[in-house]
């Protein structure tokens, strides 16, 4: 049996990659510190949750000696783009040094592969000279956030060349569906859907027009599992391609709930990009990948979700 370390396993897009895994056979070990994600999340499931941080290396260490994992899925991290503003030597600390232990990890105990979780939305700055935007675009983050995720592609390429360590990094697009935090700064699908069922004043940063490329989440997990026996060095946009604005969202979201209030518009978020759309023809091309899930489908199913976890 095949066992898979998931970092971050007990949040959002990890703990429904350890389900799809768990489905796959394989013996499942999630490594969290549950400083956002959530017992719940693994609750009743078939898989080991070590609670701890990715940045005590002994720790990281000695999880990888026992349990020896074939394949790691590394998510675990600082993901608040705002908090890495304000305090970037703690984003650095965990998505840099946190990634770095799991990769000295990954070489000592011979992992077959390592997924590495990048983000493509913030990956390429604020007016890249595409839409969808390829890979091949340069990459200019413009936060401290955007920096470390950059900084961990770059490390998975040093391991890779260095020590032979098979790795494949996916940059995301804005990942939704159930499970996500609505309490975040992000996951606008999941803020907005709550207080819709809640029938909350929802508020609506600037003047809506932002544009953002929406990836259902087990479209993004199935792109992870794809990966375990593909596409070793390359790393991968993971979206749609398809541009959907703020206010679109709202629209849709307020036909699926029967929401009847209109929104109210609040100051512009400082740094926020006007635009950001991904082109994965790569991950088609590599992992044979496309997105399957078209956001109206995807955000029935998100209602859905929220309205039994609320109890609505
Ligand atoms: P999440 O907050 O639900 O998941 C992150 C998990 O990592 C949480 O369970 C948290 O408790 C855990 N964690 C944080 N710091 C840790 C540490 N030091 N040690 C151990 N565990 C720690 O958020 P998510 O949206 O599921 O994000 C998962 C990954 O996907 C992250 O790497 C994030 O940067 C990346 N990502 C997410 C999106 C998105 O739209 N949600 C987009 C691009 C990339």
């Amino acid at each position: 049996m095949q066992t898979a370390l998931v970092t971050g396993g007990a949040g959002f897009i990890g703990s429904h990659i350890v389900d799809a895994l768990i489905r796959d056979g394989c013996n499942v070990v999630a490594l969290d510190d549950l400083s956002t994600g959530s017992r719940r999340n693994l609750f009743g499931k078939d898989v080991q949750l070590i609670e701890g941080d990715i940045c005590d290396a002994s720790l990281v260490r000695h999880l990888f000696e026992v349990h020896k994992p074939h394949f790691v899925f590394h998510l675990a991290a600082q993901i608040s783009v705002s908090r890495s503003v304000r305090e970037p030597g703690f984003d650095a600390k965990v998505n840099i040094m946190g990634t770095v232990n799991i990769l000295h990890a990954c070489v000592e105990n011979h992992v077959e592969k390592l997924i590495f979780t990048s983000s493509g939305g913030v990956m390429y700055g604020d007016a890249p000279a595409r839409f969808p935007t390829p890979e091949t675009e340069p990459r200019m983050p413009s936060s401290p956030y955007g920096i470390s995720k950059m900084a961990g592609e770059a490390y998975c390429a040093f391991f890779q060349q260095e020590y032979g360590l098979p790795f494949t990094a996916l940059r995301y697009a804005n990942v939704y569906g159930p499970r996500q935090n609505p309490h975040g700064e992000a996951g606008v699908v999941a803020i907005f859907t709550e207080k819709m069922i809640k029938n909350e004043t929802v508020t609506i940063n600037g003047d809506g027009e932002y544009f953002r490329d929406y990836v259902y989440v087990d479209d993004v997990v199935r792109a992870n599992l794809l990966s375990m026996h593909n596409a070793d060095g390359a790393v991968l946009n993971i979206g749609t391609g398809v541009e959907t604005s703020v206010n679109g969202l709202f629209a849709e979201l307020k036909a699926i709930t029967g929401y009847h209030s209109s929104a109210v518009y609040g100051s512009a978020r400082p740094g926020d990009l006007r635009r950001s759309a991904l082109d994965s023809t790569l991950a088609q091309q590599e992992l044979g990948w496309q997105p399957a899930v078209p956001l109206k489908q995807g955000l029935i199913k998100t209602f859905e979700y929220f309205s039994s976890t609320l109890g609505m």
